[in-house]
């Protein structure tokens, strides 16, 4: 019988908070059906191609969008200067791209943030807040009667496994609740982690983003010995979720045939039959700029379908079936 939401929490559930920088409802491009997207601050990786950055940490920061600021000649605004207590804010209302400069050492262990409280204009905002089990479940409740009869609930990230205690027991109430679970995961927690998170799994889409070790280690921040061990460890485990792996396109890191054929390898070694490939697309350079960070792509097209067409040949060659972009079948 699906559980009552007013049935008591335990005390652990009561207490645990995670930290969440979006939550979108009505999304159908990640698991089956209608879905409420939950999106989790943290993760091990520094991919340099990132749409999310400000997931990589699992605390609190802020973006600066110098695009709504209103420090301009014409009509001058100095109130996140004024408000900081830690001069990390200086006026430079002669560059109309940056009016205001932060010292982001400082921003980044930043606890208070007094500037965000003092901007009117959206410009400065906090990227993520604390919820807890109870805040989840409330919203997942709210949300499924919009959702499919397949649909339910994806946790992304960030890496959701990057705040496993608060991830377990949400999962644990939406068993309690029948409510179908997916997860957009990097799999790089330790595999005990993992196992426990994906034995709740009823869809999972599992990142691997390249078989060379050095090449991770460059462009992510981590070589790939974890992922590779954790979905080895899927393959001769007793979870029952459906596991299609998804691999990103990117320029110098992964796009070759070569990089695809050993993708395809491993998946045909392992036993895994389906894989997910994204093309390139520029969607986070807005939010490199906005945290003050250098996005290695910013000049990079998105990936040819004449590429992405060889890339999938090359993988169907393994006995793989390969879906491009969103043509993922639920
Ligand atoms: S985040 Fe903190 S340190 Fe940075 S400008 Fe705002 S108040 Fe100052
Ligand atoms: S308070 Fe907001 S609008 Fe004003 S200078 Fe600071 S960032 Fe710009």
């Amino acid at each position: 019988m699906r559980r009552s939401l007013s049935a008591p929490l335990s005390d652990r559930d009561r207490e645990l908070k995670g930290r969440i920088f979006d939550i979108q409802s009505y999304s159908v491009h990640d698991g089956p059906g209608c879905r409420t997207l939950i999106f989790m601050s943290g993760c091990p990786f520094r991919c340099k191609w990132c749409c999310n950055p400000e997931s990589f940490y699992n605390r609190q920061g802020k973006l600066y969008r110098a695009s709504k600021c209103v420090n301009r000649a014409d009509k001058r605004c100095t109130r996140c200067l004024e408000a900081c207590p830690y001069g990390a804010v200086s006026d430079n209302s002669q560059d109309p791209d940056h009016p205001m400069k932060f010292d982001w050492e400082k921003c980044h262990v930043c606890t208070t943030f007094e500037c965000v409280k003092a901007c009117y204009d959206d410009a400065l905002v906090t990227i993520s807040e604390e919820y807890t089990v109870e805040q989840i479940m409330h919203i997942l409740e709210r949300d499924r009667h919009y959702w499919s009869g397949n649909g339910g609930v994806t946790f992304s990230g960030g890496d959701p496994m990057f705040q496993p205690e608060f991830l377990l027991a949400v999962l644990e109430r939406c068993d309690e609740a029948y409510i179908h679970k997916a997860i957009e995961t990097e799999a790089s927690a330790s595999t005990d982690v993992y196992l426990n998170v994906m034995r709740h799994m009823d869809f999972a889409f599992n990142d691997l983003k390249s078989m060379d070790t050095e090449k991770h280690r460059e462009y992510t921040g981590m070589g790939n010995e974890q992922v590779l061990q954790n979905i080895r460890a899927f393959t001769s485990s007793n979870c029952s979720a459906r596991l299609i792996l998804r691999t990103p396109v990117i320029r110098g890191f992964n796009d070759t045939e070569e990089d695809f054929d050993k993708i395809g390898a491993f998946m045909r070694e392992v036993g895994l039959n389906e894989l997910n490939i994204l093309p390139f697309h520029r969607l986070g350079v807005s939010k490199w700029e906005e945290l003050s960070m250098t996005y290695a792509f910013a000049d990079d097209k998105p990936t040819s379908p004449e590429k992405l067409e060889s890339l999938r040949k090359v993988v169907q060659g393994h006995g793989v079936k390969c879906y491009v972009g969103s043509e993922t079948p639920f």
